[in-house]
């Protein structure tokens, strides 16, 4: 049984910039109805930001210029008062339009979550039928786990480059999939270390507005609902044989900061690369209640389809467990570790190896996790790192914390030149993607104290 969010359409991306938004990014993304909030005070405990205005009994508000649009008020406020932008419509008319191809990028959470909109157990794993149900609907699917991988190369390779640079070299040669390249890896020095993730666009945002000095620290690599609209529109077009200003783009998200970040005006690779103008990488996004939204509007149910899958891997359908893991905190951690101890040690991953499990990362069960990981390195590089082993120094902060308290320690230690790690994975979200605000809402039992404060609340 899940909870029914209200949501309202938006005015469309800005015109000019406003305070901390630039030209072109949606505003008031989350707010509070007025009509609906009976000011318990309860979405103030557990915003990362402090963008919640008003006293307890008060009817509250959002300060947008601090909100980081993660919809943790939203998830967590027991009267159903916070509400959400939606483009529900807007996919509805352009799966009817002939001449789009609409493409349907599909976070890891939401495949854990989507079937609890149409009475399935919590957790219940839905693939195969997920994809059935969305070509049913009329998408094309490219799965965000192919691009979680696309991720993971870039920003391991990217940390690898960085730690090689530090240690004083100018070039590292890696060997992937049989293929030998050499980093030139001098210029990674100018970046310091440690490196910070840069896939959750809430804490990309909270660093802009809050730790601006911290930007040089955050990975280049951009999260994989971006790498797989930028693909989509390059190469997907080609293997799809559309023309690329006739593909829309629609995330299918755990989470509502992702609805944000796809309105950042840097996102328009294709359109560079193509040199058309006008394409945004990602046109929209729906979260996982809004994907249910539609399917329930179009009468599809996933949940009566098959769960069965090809087992001949087609494009933008395939991906490691790494891909996978990104959906929880400690994921992206993890995978990138996998990547950095497979590429310096030259070991590959045996089935269920507990070498590939790295539990020391996996965050979900403490606010924040730290972990060393030593890496043997391969002939080749204990000449060139001088030593027989590589000790990679790894955190994990699961959930920023109300008013950052998760956070502050860690990011103290960077920007005092104290901290001791290499690589330091960031999630909004207590627990990850798996908990972000675009996930299924469950009503939550309310105490008689809650039922009188409410009751009462509608009389005043
Ligand atoms: S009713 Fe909801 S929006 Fe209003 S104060 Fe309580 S938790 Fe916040
Ligand atoms: S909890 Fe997140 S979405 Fe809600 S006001 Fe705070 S920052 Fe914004
Ligand atoms: S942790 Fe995941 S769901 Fe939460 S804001 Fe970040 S990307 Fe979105």
């Amino acid at each position: 049984m899940v909870r029914k969010v209200n949501t309202f359409k938006g005015e469309g991306p800005l015109k000019n910039g406003i305070g901390t938004y630039r030209a072109g990014e949606l505003y008031g993304i989350i707010k509070i109805s007025e009509a609906n909030c009976v000011g318990c005070h309860t979405c103030s405990g557990v915003c990362p930001t402090g963008a919640i205005k008003g006293s307890f009994g008060d009817k509250h508000s959002i300060d947008v210029e601090k909100c980081i649009v993660c919809g943790q008020c939203l998830l967590n406020c027991p009267f159903g008062a916070v509400e959400q932008m939606s483009f529900v419509d807007m996919v509805y008319e352009k799966l009817k339009d002939k001449k789009t191809k609409v493409v349907a990028i599909i976070a890891p959470a939401v495949r854990v979550a989507i079937g609890e909109e149409f009475g399935a157990e919590p957790g219940t794993l839905t693939v195969g039928r997920l994809w059935a149900a969305l070509e049913k609907a009329g998408f094309l699917i490219y799965d965000n786990n192919f691009a979680a991988d696309q991720t993971i190369l870039e920003e391991g390779t990217e940390l690898l480059a960085k730690v090689a640079a530090h240690a004083g070299l100018k070039e590292l040669p890696i060997e992937l999939w049989g293929k030998k390249i050499t980093l030139h890896v001098e210029e990674f020095k100018k970046y310091p270390l440690p490196q910070f993730t840069s896939c959750c666009p809430a804490w990309v945002r909270y660093v802009e507005v809050f730790y601006p000095r911290l930007i040089p620290y955050l990975s280049s690599a951009k999260s994989p609902q971006q790498m797989a609209g930028a693909t989509a529109k390059t190469y997907g077009a080609r293997l799809w044989n559309v023309r690329p200003e006739n593909i829309f783009t629609v995330g299918v998200m755990p989470c509502t900061a992702k609805i944000f970040e796809a309105s950042r005006p840097e996102f328009d690779s294709a359109s560079k690369y193509l040199k058309k103008q006008g394409m945004k990488d990602v046109d929209t996004v729906l979260t996982t209640r809004d994907l249910a939204e539609l399917l329930k509007k179009m009468n599809i149910d996933p949940m009566k389809m098959s769960e069965e899958v090809s087992r001949k891997p087609e494009m933008f359908k395939f991906y490691s467990g790494g891909a996978t893991i990104f959906g929880t905190s400690g994921g992206v951690m993890e995978a990138a570790v996998r990547f950095a101890f497979h590429v310096l040690s030259g070991q590959s991953p045996q089935s269920m190896s507990p070498q590939w499990d790295f539990d020391g990362v996996r965050g979900y069960t403490k606010p924040v996790a730290s972990a060393t990981i030593p890496v043997p390195l391969k002939e080749e590089y204990q000449k060139v790192f001088g030593a027989k082993e590589l000790q990679i120094k790894v955190c994990v902060v699961n959930g920023i914390g109300t008013d950052g308290a998760h956070l502050k320690p860690i990011v103290d230690e960077v920007l005092t030149g104290k901290s001791p790690y290499h690589f330091i994975e960031v999630m909004n979200c207590p627990g990850g993607c798996i908990n972000g605000g675009g996930q299924p809402v469950h009503p939550l039992e309310l105490t008689l104290w809650d039922q009188l404060f409410y009751a009462f609340s509608k009389i005043i």
